[in-house]
């Protein structure tokens, strides 16, 4: 390819960015668009500190203007639009815009991320950040003896429940039915957990408290009678949605919609089109690792476009 590549970037969290950083670098101009989430998930947090390199932590949203920024300072090309579809059936792909626009893109990273699934509640956006998470790993040690309660009912939320055992003094596991979804051997580790207590048939109707988390209203769904359990935070185990709908059938996915890519590499099932971070990661789901594998894709396409001049 003689002529400069159009390569695109979808999605500003910390997968698109470093990526934008390596493409930028590399002198291919990338275009990034960032969605309706500029900075992704991690904007959706207060204090971050276990992205190396901060001492002290950072705020969510500091660490990803800093990273916008850096991607901005090496030629990185911002669009706020959102992509609303796409035709990947041939080179050059297409991409059609939230204003209207049709872009083209000879190479395509895909980091558009994973939306948290959260209960729906206003007090439950009210207080996220505050004592309301969708991450275990992230905020766990925020809540050294303290008591925590966990939403869910599947094999995420037992693990979320575990690893909060190690901080918590108590976690309420909560589930609206009578019975878990979650596999037998991870039933049995909640059960047998002193600091886990169940409650099964409970609803979270509010989540209590003004600047932090207090407690939190529930209702039996059996009975309909409501109740008040005192908690200092709340955390969602009810899984998270890749957001790949505007790829349609038209890249290989897992059976939860994740994109699938080439073990060791950020090659997805159509050349030329790379994905990283949490698209393409529903284990791992961390600021770092998703920056990691934006370092990934970068690289990926640039040793692509290379092997198209060669060939
Ligand atoms: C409450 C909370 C706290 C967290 N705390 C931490 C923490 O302390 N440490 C840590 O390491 N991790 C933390 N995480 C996890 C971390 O935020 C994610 O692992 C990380 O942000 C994933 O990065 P990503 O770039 O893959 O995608 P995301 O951050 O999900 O970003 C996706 C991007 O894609 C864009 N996008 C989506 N669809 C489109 C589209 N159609 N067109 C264009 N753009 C699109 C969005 O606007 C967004 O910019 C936390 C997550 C949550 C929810």
């Amino acid at each position: 390819m003689n002529k400069q590549p159009r390569v695109v970037i979808l999605g500003s969290g910390p997968a698109g960015l470093t990526a934008a950083i390596y493409l930028a670098r590399a002198g291919l101009k990338p275009v990034l668009y960032e969605g309706t989430q500029p900075g992704g998930q991690l904007t959706l947090t207060t204090e971050v500190e276990n992205f190396p390199g901060f001492v002290n932590g950072i705020q969510g949203g500091d660490l990803m203007d800093n990273t916008r920024a850096q991607a901005e300072r090496f030629g990185t090309e911002f669009s706020w639009a959102e992509i609303v579809s796409t035709d990947l059936s041939e080179r050059p792909f297409k991409l059609h815009t939230s204003e209207g626009k049709d872009i083209l893109a000879d190479v395509l990273v895909i980091a558009t991320g994973a939306t948290a699934r959260w209960l729906g509640l206003e007090s439950e956006k009210r207080l996220q950040g505050r004592g309301v998470s969708a991450c275990a790993t992230c905020d766990g040690f925020f809540f050294r003896d303290l008591e925590v309660a966990v939403v869910g009912g599947g094999d995420s939320a037992i693990e979320e429940a575990t690893f909060l055992t190690r901080f918590a003094s108590k976690v309420t596991l909560i589930h609206r039915r009578d019975e878990f979804r979650a596999s037998k051997v991870m039933q049995a580790r909640a059960f047998k957990n002193e600091k886990i207590e169940i409650l099964f048939n409970k609803g979270v109707e509010e989540v209590l408290g003004t600047d932090a988390v207090t407690g939190l209203r529930l209702r039996d769904t059996v009975t309909g009678e409501e109740s008040v359990l005192k908690v200092d935070g709340l955390f969602l185990g009810i899984g998270h949605t890749p957001n790949t709908a505007i790829f349609g059938d038209q890249l290989a996915k897992d059976g939860t919609g994740y994109l699938i890519t080439t073990p060791g590499s950020t090659h997805t099932s159509i050349p030329g089109v790379f994905a990283a971070g949490d698209v393409q990661d529903s284990i791992y789901r961390q600021a770092i690792t998703a920056a990691g594998s934006g370092c990934m894709a970068a690289l990926d396409a640039e040793k692509w476009l290379e092997s198209l001049e060669e060939g």
